[in-house]
This record gives C-alpha cells, sequence and structure tokens, in this order.
C-alpha cells in the first residue's frame, strides 16, 4: 500500500519556523520507527498571494483535497493588511475549512504538569486537565441567512440567523461521541435550550443520536452558559464537551488559556470520511503568524508538534506514536526546557525554535 500523504502548508511568519521541527519529526519517525509519509509541501496565505496573487492557489486547493491530511503552520501579517478582503491570506484558510466542509473543530485544553503554574487558575484545579472541545464550524450564526445591516425606520438593525439542520447537529454529535470512545467515554454537549429553539433542537438530535448509536457514552447536557462558569470551576469534571459555532468559539478559547501560553495549543478540524476510511482533516496550531517574534528563532514549535500528534492519533491511526509524541514534550518541559514564551518570571536562558526541536527529538530518542 502507499505511504499515507501528508499536505504542508506552512504559511507566514513563524508558520514556516515551526513547521521545520514537525519536518524533522516526520524524518525522526521514517529513520527510526520505519513511518513513512508522502510529503507535499505548496503555499498558503501570503506567501501564496506573493507568488500566485491569491491566497490559495485552485492546484494548491485540490491537492488538499486529495491528501489524507493537511498540515498548516500560521497564515498573515502586516505586509497583507492593507489587500482587498477577498485576497487576505486568512481567505486561503477559509477557504480550505469551507471547501473541504471540516465541521468538527477539535480543541484540546491539557495542561502540562510542568506549566501548571502558567495558568491562570491554582494548581490543584488545572494539575493534569485533559478536556477536549468539539466545536461545529461550519454552520450555525457565523453563516445563518438572513443576516446583514438593515434599515428599520429610522435606525439601523444588525441581524445574525442562529441556524442548525437536524444532519448538521447529528454529524457533529457522532464526532464528540466517536472521540470519547477513544477517551474516558463522557460527553456533554451545550447549548441554550431554555432561550433558543435552536438549542432545543441541538439538545433533541444530540439525545437521539446517542441513543440510537452510542447508548456506551455517558451523556449530559448543560446551558452553555453554565458551561462557561464550570470550566474555571471545576474543569475536570469534562472530558469530551460538543458545542455550537459560536459558543464553541468562546468556550474554547476559555478553556485554551486554562493551560497557559498561545505557543503550547494544537488544533484539528476534522470533515466527512473518504473513501479510505479517513476524515478530511486539517492539523493547525492555534496561534497566528506571530509577527512580533517571526524570523528570531523564538517561536515555540509545541502547539505545532502536538498538532501532528492529534494528525498521528486521527489521521493515521498511530495513537501510540501519538502518545509518544507528547510525553516526549511532556519530559522535555518536565526538563525544565523553555522557549522564551514559557519563560516564568524568574527567568532563566530559553531555548531557540530549533532547540525545543533537538529536545523533543533526543526524548524521542531516549524513548525508543
Ligand atoms: P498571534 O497568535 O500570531 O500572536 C499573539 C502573541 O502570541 C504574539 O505576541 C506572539 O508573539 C505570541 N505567539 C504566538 N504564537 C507563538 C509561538 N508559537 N511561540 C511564541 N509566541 C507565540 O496573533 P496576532 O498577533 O493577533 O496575529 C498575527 C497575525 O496572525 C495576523 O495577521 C493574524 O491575522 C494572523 N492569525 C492567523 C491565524 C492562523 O493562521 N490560524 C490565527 C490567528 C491570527
Amino acid at each position: 500500500m502507499a505511504n499515507p500523504s501528508i499536505l504542508i502548508l506552512a504559511g507566514d511568519g513563524i508558520g514556516p519556523e515551526v513547521m521545520a521541527e514537525v519536518k524533522r519529526i516526520i524524518a525522526w519517525l521514517a529513520d527510526r520507527r520505519g513511518i513513512r509519509f508522502e510529503v507535499t509541501e505548496d503555499l498558503v496565505g501570503g506567501a501564496a498571494y506573493d507568488a500566485h496573487g491569491t491566497p490559495l492557489t485552485d492546484a494548491t486547493m485540490a491537492k488538499a483535497q486529495a491528501a489524507d491530511a493537511v498540515l498548516l503552520g500560521a497564515v498573515g501579517g502586516p505586509k497583507y493588511d492593507s489587500l482587498d478582503f477577498s485576497v487576505k491570506p486568512e481567505r486561503g484558510l477559509l477557504r480550505l475549512r469551507k471547501e473541504m466542509d471540516l465541521y468538527a473543530n477539535l480543541r484540546p485544553a491539557q495542561c502540562f504538569d510542568a506549566l501548571a503554574d502558567f495558568s491562570s487558575l491554582k494548581r490543584d484545579i488545572v494539575a493534569g486537565l485533559d478536556i477536549m472541545i468539539v466545536r461545529e464550524l461550519t454552520s450555525g450564526v457565523y453563516f445563518g441567512e438572513p443576516r446583514g445591516i438593515f434599515t428599520e425606520g429610522n435606525e439601523r438593525v444588525g441581524i445574525n440567523t442562529q441556524r442548525y439542520t437536524e444532519s448538521e447537529i447529528a454529524r457533529v454529535a457522532r464526532s464528540a461521541f466517536e472521540l470519547a470512545r477513544r477517551r474516558s467515554g463522557k460527553v456533554c454537549s451545550m447549548e441554550k435550550a431554555n432561550v433558543m429553539e435552536s438549542g432545543i433542537l441541538w439538545r433533541e438530535v444530540v439525545q437521539e443520536v446517542h441513543d440510537k448509536e452510542y447508548p456506551d457514552i455517558a451523556l449530559t447536557h448543560m446551558y452553555a452558559d453554565n458551561g462557561a462558569m464550570q470550566l474555571v470551576r471545576q474543569p475536570k469534571q469534562f472530558d469530551v464537551i460538543v458545542t455550537d459555532n459560536l459558543f464553541g468559539d468562546v468556550l474554547s478559547d476559555c478553556a485554551a488559556m486554562l493551560t497557559g501560553s498561545l505557543g503550547m495549543l494544537p488544533s484539528a478540524s476534522l470533515g466527512a470520511p473518504m473513501a479510505n476510511g479517513r476524515p478530511k482533516a486539517l492539523y493547525e496550531p492555534v496561534h497566528g503568524s506571530a509577527p512580533d517574534i517571526a524570523g528570531t528563532g523564538k517561536a515555540n514549535p509545541i502547539a505545532c508538534i502536538l498538532s501532528f500528534a492529534m494528525a498521528l492519533r486521527y489521521s493515521f491511526d498511530q495513537g501510540t506514536e501519538a502518545e509518544r509524541l507528547e510525553a516526549a514534550v511532556a519530559k522535555v518541559l518536565a526538563d525544565g526546557v523553555r522557549t522564551a514564551d514559557l519563560m516564568g518570571p524568574e527567568g532563566g536562558h530559553p531555548v531557540s525554535t530549533s532547540g525545543m526541536g533537538d529536545a523533543v527529538l533526543a526524548a524521542l530518542d531516549a524513548g525508543l
């Protein structure tokens, strides 16, 4: 069988810098563990605009559709701020998400022991935290019609529409239940069924999918405002949380920040299974292109490395290798290796982006 394929779109700013460390891990897996991928690289965002006048060419889009997984670095930067909206770097990323129909956005919030003091919450509340927020990504109030700013009488009115079909709710619920089966078997669904009809339907459909297809999973429902409170009060009560696009946007940022630095946060966006059974998938760090530190060797590559670990787990059925990689990251942090963004008030000597990559590779070697 052919090796599984990966399309790397490193993008702009620190994107190529953090992706370089992932490429070293891909090479390590081939050399040391015989796990090989067909890797292709292409341009996205500002880099694609510079070369082709568009943030994503049709040819790159076709490659992304054909790949078993896409790894993205980051897009954007001040150089492109004055471009027309239609060719801004972010449009490249949005086109990928839309045309690949990536409806389930997975945002883990995991607190490495060594970094528990970085959280704004007390150590005992966050240490060992490992939860996964599944946010519906392609529908809901960010896309619903009618939308716009209209005039009514003598004043303007801004309108957005929260709209969900049963099938849109059911497919993201299935993503959450499937994930829960690989984790602790617990899903909490969040909406506002007390005040929104779309929330009532959300709750009913999630329950139906559960009862028919996933009776082995422990399902609970919670109003999203209470969910926000519970996330900062006692986050470890959750395992998988599934919620809509708007609530997911807010709740996943809140949960992520429980764990400290932006340079640590991975994500995955998954769509429907392809003919080979793998889901359409795009993996990317949550952070942007960090123009303030681009080119200085200060970027933390861990978010990008952990995004690749998610690819190993969710696209390539290499859960054991994903765990090894995550354990290597945990070991490096426990040993006190830090990029500049992870330096506490006591200071110290930060390593560079490639220095962090060296340390992760050494930990992988040590774990062989
Ligand atoms: P950002 O995430 O790029 O940076 C925010 C802050 O976090 C900066 O101080 C940066 O130095 C720091 N930071 C981010 N990632 C880091 C890392 N890996 N290691 C160390 N420090 C890190 O957000 P921003 O400054 O608001 O946006 C910069 C550009 O990135 C903009 O053009 C924005 O549109 C774009 N952006 C892209 C994405 C994406 O590609 N998915 C996401 C967010 C922002």
